[in-house]
């Protein structure tokens, strides 16, 4: 079991009347079948958490790795890797049952041979395009394909010879024989194989004919024993077609079941856009920390806990809705709220330095790891004379909500001391480049003996021990909330963000951040989750990228459709 008591919904409400019923002897054997032309992304995780954790809260419940490598043209070796290493990150496990569609190619083509013999598929000519002429319109009935009355023996001999390579691409294919009348086009003798010169990934150049989605799939989840084949909203009006070829097969027959997609706000789930953007080196790849793709959320610094967690709560239903960026960020802060170990980082840094701090002194303060875990225990970090703060936790006029440090203005440095700026150093153009201030060893810890409040904490680092770093900021790819909304005419493209990527290198870290490793998620004190770069980040160039900042807007939002 993966919960206590994993939530209901109309997916598992079937798959328990099916047990009731007695149905394939109680056996729940689901499977995820990713096309490898791209990367997974979170969309795909829905359906990954839905295939494998159903499968996993029955008892020998089972759910298959299936990839869904039908065509050629578009599919590649790297996909294979990435989708298997997404899959293993975010938690789950397929046993020994990774299968592909092509290992199916042969009992395929011996089935589509059955099919001619029964008098249910036959050898047509028609063009690509004289077959979409064809077919009619969801209001019109289509009309019938002038090879439609072949005998058995002549589409037999056609069918071999358009295997063995006697006729160029796209010549003829395999269509069932159905109903070119019938109200779903589906129906309407749909193609079983086209002819195509083109090198697979996996059976190189042993075939030229390559099956359908719609031929292949149903007949690869029949081959291993799927009870339970779960897809998306897309596939309903396939679901006739599904069942009919398993039927004129008569084979073991499993139950396609629908359900709406995951859809994010402020961003693109379609592998096809999203390679684009790789092709056109919009990204730095498909594991940029600005796609939605898995690899790129983990180098972000999201945990496949956060996106386990973000998929139960959206649930499972029949309808589609776009599910708020600000969600899945909940989602990933409260997971690394209580995991995430804490440390001072000085982003856009302004010096400090402590007049009345003995030269040459330092010590060492008592910090706290995660207030969330007493078991993180504490660490020390260094003090001395000269500091960095926050840029903008100075204001040398500050309005009136700013508490702050200003001039004459005392504030606390976290786990150390109050300090008092006394004199602001600027440069030519105004700017303050140094801040000189005085400290009061009392507050040591962050207390004054005396009672004396101040209004604001602020984070620092000791500049001799600093470690230099570069920081990188995030926002969303899109600017706009619904990617649905583009307008017709206008490409994705022109709403990408232009500001979805600030990089800051001149940043300041306390030095425990020297040895943080991709893949740990640290909270940078008052500015979010962050992690070291899997790619670029190594010892000496650090290297960090913003998961997520505190300011949770999800719960603005909560509260504000409460009210
Ligand atoms: P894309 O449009 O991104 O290419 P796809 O459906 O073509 O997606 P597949 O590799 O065929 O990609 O998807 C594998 C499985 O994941 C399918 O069963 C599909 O229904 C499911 N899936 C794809 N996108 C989503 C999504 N946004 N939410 C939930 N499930 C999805
Ligand atoms: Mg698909």
């Amino acid at each position: 079991m993966n919960e206590a008591s994993p939530a209901s919904h109309f997916i598992r409400e079937i798959v328990d009347e099916d047990r009731a019923a007695g149905k394939n002897g109680g056996r729940v054997h689901t499977r995820f079948p990713p096309e490898p032309n791209g990367y997974l992304h979170i969309g795909h995780s829905k359906a990954i958490c839905l295939s494998f954790g159903l499968a996993a809260d029955y008892p020998g419940g089972l759910c298959n790795l299936r990839f869904d490598d039908t065509n050629p043209t578009k599919e590649e070796e790297e996909y294979v890797r990435a989708i298997i290493e997404d899959i293993r990150w975010l938690g789950f496990d397929w046993g020994e049952r990774l299968f592909y569609a092509s290992d199916y190619f042969e009992k395929l083509c011996e089935w589509a041979e059955d099919l001619i013999r029964k008098g249910k598929a036959y050898v047509c000519d028609l063009t690509a395009d004289e077959i979409r002429a064809y077919r009619g319109t969801l209001t019109e009935p289509g009309r019938e394909s002038p090879h439609r009355g072949r005998t058995v023996e002549e589409n037999l001999g056609l069918f071999r010879r358009m295997r063995a390579g006697e006729f160029p691409d796209g010549s003829r294919t395999l269509r069932a024989k159905i109903d070119m009348a019938h109200g779903n086009m589906n129906m309407r003798d749909p193609i079983l194989y086209r002819i195509l010169r083109a090198r697979h990934h996996r059976t190189g150049d042993a075939w030229c004919i390559y099956p359908t989605y719609d031929w292949a799939h149903g007949q690869s989840d029949s081959i291993e024993g799927i009870t339970h084949s779960l897809c998306t909203l897309e596939f309903e009006d396939h679901r006739p077609l599904y069942d009919w070829f398993l039927e004129q097969l008569g084979v073991f027959r499993p139950r396609q079941i629908e359900f709406a997609k995951l859809l994010v706000s402020h961003t693109i789930l379609s592998k096809r856009r999203l390679r684009l953007l790789v092709e056109e080196g919009m990204v730095s790849g498909w594991d940029d920390p600005r796609m939605p793709t898995l690899s790129g959320l983990r180098r972000r610094g999201f945990t496949p806990e956060s996106i386990r967690s973000l998929c139960d709560r959206v649930g499972v239903a029949k309808k589609e809705s776009l599910v708020d960026n600000a969600l899945v960020e909940h989602c990933l802060r409260e997971d690394l709220n209580r995991r995430a170990p804490r440390a001072m980082a000085v982003l856009r840094p302004l010096r400090v330095e402590l007049v009345n701090y003995p030269e040459g002194k330092s010590e060492e303060l008592e910090a706290v790891n995660n207030p969330e875990d007493p078991s993180a225990g504490r660490r020390l970090v260094p003090f001395s004379r000269e500091l960095y703060i926050e840029r903008d936790d100075f204001m040398e006029d500050p309005p009136k909500q700013f508490y702050r440090l200003a001039p004459g203005r005392e504030v606390r440095l976290r786990y150390a001391y109050f300090i008092r700026c006394v004199e602001v150093v600027k440069d030519v153009s105004g700017e303050p480049v140094l801040l000189r201030c005085t400290y009061d060893p009392a507050t040591r810890g962050g207390d004054a003996p005396d009672g004396r409040k101040v209004k604001a904490t602020i984070h620092w680092v000791s500049a001799p021990e600093a470690v230099p770093a570069e920081v990188r900021l995030y926002d969303t790819l899109l600017t706009i909330a619904d990617p649905g909304e583009i307008e017709e005419g206008k490409d994705f493209r022109y709403y990408l963000n232009p500001k979805s990527l600030e990089i800051l290198d001149a940043c300041r870290l306390e030095p425990s951040l020297a040895a943080a490793k991709p893949g740990e998620p640290v909270q940078f004190e008052r500015l979010g989750y962050f992690t070291a770069d899997s790619a670029d980040s190594a010892p000496g160039r650090l290297v960090f990228n913003r998961a997520v900042t505190l300011r949770d807007t999800w719960e603005k939002i909560r509260k504000s459709q409460q009210a």
